[in-house]
């Protein structure tokens, strides 16, 4: 630090030999004639420590401290007169204006000992200034003690942190702020390393004058000399609450989805590591099960990413009211979702809570004003015996989830072996599909159907069929739900929309004129905002009038009664074209949902033809739907006939048409050409 020292002396001599003295000192000296000029130099520059004569005209040296002692308190103040002038300046010292009197004439030893002791005196305030402001304005807590544990000194951000002003703390013991969140232990364990080391250092829950309870880190250290030579201690603590919020959030976030707030795959995983090393002792064994909503890209697609994301926040809640609370549901991304039963020991146990989850999906979702119809594929594994480890059953878990799909969606599947070999299949299977358009590997077959009335063959359905290299004859059952997964289904959809009307303008071409041709509609290809557009487009360029053409839809839960989708059968509808509502009975349709679609026939699915006549519950369920088409204005063809007696009893309940193996299978567009031709509306 520089050393800025003012003299003060109307006598020019004196001022210049006070100077030579001192300037050996290193110090940085300023001179004033009088007490006028004294105070200007002291207005522009930073001064420590003044001498100043007390006889001058204008204004007295005491005159000049007093001044000084109100503007800049901190400055040293020295006066060095003669004796006489001793009383003149006795009320000034009294009163703290002046620091020290020196006599004139003066020794220069002496008073080079005065003026350092001076400087040494400022700099010790300055710093004691410097403690007190620290100890004011930090956002520590501070809290000093003697031997005791009696509290003598806290500062602001103390009476801040706990609430307790200084008069509140004063003369107390720490315990003031202690909470019931500690053990006695934790107290007992400060003493000991405040004795053993002289400090502590950590964690600790106090409670606030308010009542409540914060976290606080802290740091107690002993100071050695106190009053009497007694130690005493000081303690520093800062709040941190926030710290912990903060921390506590990213953990959180961590461990958790954002969207749903349910587990994340990383808290799931855990949860699942520790139930199977738990596993066993009550004879509880844990199960996986892997849950997939069916076809919930259409609907993020066709409704847009918010009531996706409703949907999906609506799914975790239901799900999460069915399992229970020992359990964990977790949602691994997108819309797959992962439960952990902790407690289930055997396949049935499993199988009800599947069943629970599967029916809990009946009802729709109200999302948006629109009401959503989704469902489930649940894939489940069992410990042991398929997987001992978090990795092996959710793996096992995925793929038994695929076989669910793969099974016809909304529904479940325990894990077996064979899976794996059939995971592998699908995958394989689904790269082949990528090259079987262009290599021209798909064949449209096309089956029969007959009109109940007339005996005759009034049209045909369009089955695709795809001719595997390796493989053989694919099925749809396999490869149409691949298709719709990767979005293959549009161009292969397109293809065969366009096979089929050519094969109809073939078949017209040949004289045949009254029949139609039936092409299945994956949901999936719906989403196409321009797809009555395009089919027009097709229907136009092949000159197929579109009476000829049938579309059939399946009444899967994804027909969902949204203004698009209706818009869009309406449109096709309008086109001249027939509609007709695929597998019947398997889904949810009501009565006021047929009403808003413009379908023209109803198809009975094959599995309540399968029991005709002799099982009473598929007759009267079949029996039903007739009449209810009927009053809806809507004819209805049965699938899957395969017997005299169920095309006999159809015809008997008015079943307008039949499809199936009795009439013929599906076949090449030549061979089905017979069936087709044997009609009288043939020439
Ligand atoms: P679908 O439209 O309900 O077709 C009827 C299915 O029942 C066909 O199976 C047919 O071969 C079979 N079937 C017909 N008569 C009988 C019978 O008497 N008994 C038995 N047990 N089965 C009979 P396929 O050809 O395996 O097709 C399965 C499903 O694949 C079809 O169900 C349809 O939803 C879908 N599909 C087939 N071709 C296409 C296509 O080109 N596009 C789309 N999007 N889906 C298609
Ligand atoms: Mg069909
Ligand atoms: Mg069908």
């Amino acid at each position: 630090m520089r050393r800025n020292l003012l003299l003060v002396d109307d006598e020019q001599n004196i001022q210049s030999a006070m100077r030579r003295v001192l300037k050996q000192d290193g110090y940085n000296i300023y001179c004033a004639d009088s007490g006028k000029d004294a105070l200007d130099l002291l207005a522009r520059h930073k001064i420590h420590v003044i001498i100043s004569d007390q006889r001058m005209p204008g204004m007295t040296g005491s005159e000049l401290f007093g001044e000084v002692s109100r503007r800049f308190p901190e400055i040293i103040r020295i006066v060095l007169s003669g004796y006489a002038d001793f009383s003149a300046v006795a009320d000034a010292i009294n009163q703290g204006a002046i620091y020290k009197f020196l006599t004139k004439p003066w020794d220069d030893a002496l008073l080079r000992r005065d003026v350092t002791e001076a400087f040494r005196r400022y700099e010790l305030s300055w710093r004691n200034r410097q403690l007190t402001e620290v100890f004011n304005s930090t956002t520590e807590g501070v809290m000093i003690t003697d031997s005791e544990g009696i509290i003598q000194t806290v500062n602001p951000a103390f009476s801040t942190i706990t609430g307790y002003s200084e008069a509140e703390a004063v003369g107390q013991t720490p315990r003031l702020l202690r909470s019931d969140r500690e053990h006695p232990e934790c107290y007992q364990e400060i003493w000991t390393s405040l004795v053993m080391q002289g400090q502590w250092h950590g964690e600790l829950w106090n409670r606030r004058k308010n009542g409540e309870d914060y976290p606080q880190w802290m740091t107690i250290s002993t100071l050695p000399d106190g009053d009497g030579g007694q130690g005493r201690y000081v303690a520093l603590f800062i709040d941190v609450t926030e710290q912990k919020e903060r921390e506590a959030r990213i953990e959180y976030q961590a461990y958790h989805d954002a969207l749903t707030g349910l587990p994340n795959r990383r808290l799931f995983h855990d949860r699942l590591g520790e139930a199977l090393a738990h596993a066993g002792r009550n004879g509880d064994l844990p199960s996986v099960l892997f849950i997939d909503l069916d076809r919930f890209k259409i609907i993020n697609d066709t409704l847009g990413h918010d009531v996706g994301d409703q949907l999906l926040q609506a799914v975790a809640q239901r799900l999460n009211k069915i399992i229970r609370k020992e359990d964990t549901l977790a949602r691994l991304g997108g819309d797959e979702f992962t439960v952990l039963l902790s407690r289930v020991g055997r396949q049935q146990d499993a199988e009800k809570i599947l069943r629970k989850l599967t029916a809990s999906f009946r009802q729709p979702f109200e999302i948006d004003g629109e009401s959503l119809h989704i469902t489930l594929s649940i894939g489940a594994a069992l410990f042991p015996g398929d997987g001992e480890s978090p990795a092996q059953l959710m793996k096992n878990a995925d793929t038994a989830m695929y076989r669910a799909k793969e099974a016809g969606r909304n529904g479940f599947c325990f894990y077996s072996q064979s899976m794996n070999t059939n995971a592998k299949r699908q995958l394989m299977l689904e790269s082949d599909l990528h090259q079987a358009l262009a290599r021209s590997e798909l064949t449209p077959f096309y089956q029969a159907q007959q009109d109940l009335q007339q005996g005759t063959v009034s049209g045909v359905e369009v089955l695709l069929r795809w001719q595997h290299p390796q493989r053989g004859c694919v099925m749809p059952g396999e490869f149409i739900a691949l298709a719709e997964d990767n979005g293959l289904i549009i161009p292969i959809g397109n293809w065969v929309l366009k096979q089929a009307c050519q094969q109809a303008r073939a078949w017209l071409d040949a004289g045949c004129n009254d029949f139609t041709v039936a092409v299945n509609l994956s949901a999936r290809q719906l989403q196409q905002p321009d797809l009555a557009k395009q089919v027009q487009q097709t229907l136009d360029t092949i000159g197929l009038p579109a009476r000829h053409l049938e579309l059939e839809i399946t009444e899967s839960l994804l027909l969902n009664d949204t203004e698009q989708n209706i818009a869009l059968l309406h449109r096709l509808h309008d086109l001249g074209i027939r509609l007709a509502l695929d597998d019947f009975g398997t889904g949810y349709s009501s009565l006021s949902y047929l009403k808003k679609f413009p379908f023209d026939l109803l198809k009975i699915d094959q599995s309540f033809v399968r029991g005709l006549p002799d099982n009473q519950e598929d007759a009267a369920i079949v029996d039903s739907i007739i009449t209810m088409g009927h009053k809806l204005g809507m004819k209805v063809i049965a699938e899957g006939v395969e017997t005299n007696e169920q095309s006999a009893f159809l015809r008997w309940l008015g079943c307008d048409q039949v499809q199936g193996y009795l009439i013929g299978r599906p076949l090449p567009a030549a061979q089905v050409e017979e069936l087709l031709f044997q009609g009288s509306h043939c020439e």
